[in-house]
């Protein structure tokens, strides 16, 4: 009863996240225009959403964990092989597609070229990271020595703790890797393997449930977290000095959005990709948000499965590994900002060095976990590829908070998107295991 009450509160609360953080920014302009709020204050004002992105990030794990293990218990190895291949092949080549279209933008914009670098702030400390030392990690990560360890604890490098970024995460990568190996066992063992199954299962069950709740909670949640950032930011002129920049990153993002990702869309599965866009309108709102696919990924599988009806076990599979490797919004924002940066330099980038970028970008997505800011750490590998100073990715600091939330919600866009691909590619197989499972259930 409890819960149906809270369902019935949630698919009106829920209704649209948009109008509420509309609300938060007009809330977060009235306020600081207003009132001058303490730091403490501001600290208390941000406080609700805080308790937002505790609740979500609360749930990441359990639901990262179940639908991984089940998702590819479920599928034989033949099948989930094959899902995956599909999966990685469309990563791939979206990424590569949004990494050349913010290279075309970059060159055609040059928005680094008018400006001096000194007409922007260098500020903070130059993260010490190579590209050796960035790529190194990313394997690591894949292979945790310590599971308890990977729940907590992102990455294992110093460079990384320097930076700070990773400090709060998950190693997703490690998790994603092990449950992987572990579901393909489980999914061998037969019988044996059943109560595991059974387990996980429930797990995840009970894990969509709570993330139902939080749902509730959103709107408010999203409304002061808004809010509480535009009464935070200090330094809105900065907007003005980088407006060529940010309309560049933007543009390429929208473009990215609105033609490529729907195109390709509507080649593959014949559907109306903007239906499908607007059936994840609550991830997208959160993302934008909250700038952590990772987080997002509770709403996300909502979404995908409730509004787009996209098969769990193909969501199981693709959304957990999507959201930590495909992120089609970063890598075109890396692209994009190391060929601004060069220009800022009067640094002139020849056709090697400029394929270096697409490829470095691309693999820096990769390494880019699902959280803020990530992207601005890994871009270190495109900035040192190229003979670039590492230190020169402070040059965009000030606006990143802005730009992540915009490369966010695409990333989780085209994790949807790759979803609802992924399923019209691996119907046949799909639809074979459904009569496979109708015969066992009439000849048990
Ligand atoms: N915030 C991004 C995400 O979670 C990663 C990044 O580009 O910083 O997808």
């Amino acid at each position: 009863c409890l819960f149906s009450d809270l369902c019935s509160l949630e698919s009106f609360l829920s209704g649209d996240f948009t109008v509420f953080a509309l609300a938060g920014i007009s809330l977060g302009v009235v306020v600081r225009e207003y009132a001058s709020l303490s730091h403490l204050y501001k600290q208390y004002f941000g406080f609700p959403g805080e308790i937002l992105m505790r609740m979500l990030k609360l749930v990441i794990l359990p639901l990262i964990i179940s639908s991984m293990i089940t998702g590819v218990a479920a599928l034989d190895s033949e099948v989930s092989g094959k899902i995956g291949l599909r999966a990685v092949v469309y990563y791939f080549s979206t990424t590569i597609i949004a990494v050349v279209l913010g290279i075309i933008l970059v060159m055609t914009i040059k928005p680094g070229v008018s400006q001096t670098a000194e007409h922007i702030d260098r500020a903070g400390t130059p993260p010490d990271v190579t590209t050796v030392d960035t790529l190194l990690d990313l394997l690591r990560n894949m292979f945790p020595e310590n599971l308890v360890q990977a729940c907590f604890q992102q990455n294992i490098t110093k460079d990384y703790t320097i930076v700070g970024t990773y400090s709060d995460g998950v190693n997703v990568l490690g998790l994603i890797v092990f449950c992987v190996a572990f579901g393909l066992v489980i999914g061998k063992m037969g019988e044996k393997g059943r109560i595991l199954l059974d387990f996980f299962d429930a797990l995840n069950e009970a894990t969509m449930k709570l993330v139902q709740i939080i749902m509730c909670y959103m709107p408010v949640g999203i409304l002061f977290l808004i809010a509480a950032k535009i009464i935070e930011v200090e330094d809105w002129e900065i907007f003005r000095k980088m407006g060529l920049y940010m309309v560049t990153v933007l543009s390429g993002l929208a473009i990215h959005a609105t033609v490529c990702l729907p195109l390709i869309f509507f080649v593959i599965v014949r559907k109306n990709p903007y239906t499908f866009t607007l059936g994840m309108a609550q991830a997208l709102v959160t993302a934008l948000m909250i700038s952590s696919s990772s987080a997002t990924l509770p709403v996300t599988f909502r979404c995908a499965e409730e509004n787009n009806c996209i098969d769990k076990r193909i969501t199981r599979f693709v959304l957990p590994v999507g959201a930590t490797i495909n992120m089609d919004g970063t890598a075109l924002y890396e692209a994009v900002a190391a060929i601004f940066i060069a220009q800022l330099n009067d640094y002139a980038l020849d056709v090697g060095q400029i394929v270096t970028i697409s490829i470095t970008a691309t693999v820096a997505s990769i390494g880019a976990a699902g959280v803020p800011n990530a992207g601005l750490v890994t871009m270190v590998i495109v900035l040192t590829a190229v003979g670039l100073p590492a230190s020169d990715v402070t040059l965009i600091v000030a606006v990143d908070w802005l730009l992540d939330r915009f490369r966010t919600m695409i990333n989780v866009l085209g994790d949807a998107y790759g979803a609802g691909i992924v399923q019209k590619l691996s119907k046949r197989e799909l639809e074979r295991m459904d009569l496979t499972s109708d015969m066992d259930v009439a000849n048990p």
